[in-house]
């Protein structure tokens, strides 16, 4: 089968398109023939060697695809069903590996595209809004980098649950894209002094939760926008990792709460995956949640997949297609 392989770290161009023997079904384990991959911050991260993997490796967490062979220990699959996954490593390939517990149906009415442009970044907008910060019509929430993937999401997902978004982003476009998927503010981040611009919204009381996917370029002006005992959900860095902090300031800034969250923390066991899988598919079925794809590339053009997730200049999924 033909994969991206990554022998040695760096930018995008070590991501090689080769061929490699295609998995075979392990016990508990079904082999799919995928359909489409997501790119995500995480498989830069990987390549680049911030969160160091063992050497060769296949880099990718999420796609989907049809079943085509069904390994020992399982009687739930079949050959032919619709499959997505998230978190399950070597997805930029022709045919993966993947294990029971992470194993979702498609439903028949969500094609394959937008199946692996939901997972990842759709789970992570539903826990950050459902349990990191639980969000109701009370509700005053920054989302930085609005049009982003989990921007998108998040910013839909705040307002089906009735609360008020201002959306940060860098351009007049992504700006416009930010107001079409509901939040009511979007500030310009690159051109106003945005932190100052929240407490003018807010009447000068700050907002309920920051959710910060951009990290060092924010992180300073998150806590400055939240009200006392408001809640940073920290849970990227886009721009870069925010430095050592002085936890003794949080008292100074409002008896603030401060968080790192990661998805699979959150997807803890079958039940909850399930469960948050459920929600997310059933607000795309019924029209609540619209999944925007940005760009799709070959899986032989990988790098370029890589360079347009860090390029800032789309808004929305990135996918490769074997
Ligand atoms: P996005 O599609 O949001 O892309 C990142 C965005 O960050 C850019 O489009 C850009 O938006 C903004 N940004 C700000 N500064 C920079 C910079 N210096 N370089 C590049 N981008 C910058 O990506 P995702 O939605 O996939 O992910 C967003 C963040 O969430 C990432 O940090 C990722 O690692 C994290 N993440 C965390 C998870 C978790 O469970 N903790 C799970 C999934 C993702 P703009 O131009 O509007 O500023």
């Amino acid at each position: 089968m033909r994969a991206i392989q990554i022998s040695h770290t760096g930018g995008p161009d070590v991501l090689e398109y080769v061929e490699l023997d295609p998995p075979s079904a392990g016990d508990n384990e079904v082999v799919v023939k995928v359909h489409a991959i997501g790119v995500n911050y995480i498989d830069t991260y990987h390549r680049e060697g911030a969160y160091p993997l063992p050497l060769p490796f296949t880099p990718g967490q999420e796609g989907a695809g049809e079943v085509v062979e069904v390994g020992p220990g399982i009687s739930e699959w079949s050959v032919g069903d619709r499959v997505c996954w998230a978190m399950v490593g070597g997805s930029y390939a022709e045919y993966v590996a993947v294990p029971l517990e992470a194993l979702n149906k498609v439903p028949d009415s969500i094609d394959f595209s937008q199946a692996a442009a939901a997972m990842l970044q759709g789970l992570t907008a539903h826990y950050l809004c459902t349990n990191v910060y639980p969000v109701d019509q009370h509700t005053t929430a920054v989302v930085h980098a609005v049009a982003g993937g989990v921007g998108l999401l998040l910013t839909q997902m705040i307002r089906s649950r009735g609360g008020t978004v201002i959306g940060t982003t860098s351009s007049a476009e992504k700006a416009q894209r930010g107001v079409d998927a509901g939040a009511q503010h979007v500030i310009r981040y690159d051109k106003e002094p945005w932190a100052e611009r929240v407490q003018e919204i807010t009447g000068g009381r700050g907002v309920d939760v920051v959710y910060d996917g951009v990290g060092k370029d924010t992180f300073e002006g998150s806590l400055s926008s939240l009200r006392p005992r408001g809640t940073l959900a920290l849970y990227g860095a886009a721009s870069g990792p925010v430095p050592p902090f002085d936890l003794q300031r949080l008292g100074a800034l409002g008896s603030l709460i401060v968080t790192r969250p990661t998805l699979g923390h959150f997807m803890a066991d079958h039940t909850e995956r399930a469960w948050r899988t459920s929600e997310l598919f059933g607000a795309i079925e019924s029209g609540q949640l619209n999944v925007s794809i940005a760009a799709s590339f070959a899986l032989s053009d990988a790098p370029e997949g890589h360079r347009a997730i860090q390029s800032r200049d789309y808004s929305g999924k990135i996918l490769l297609i074997p």
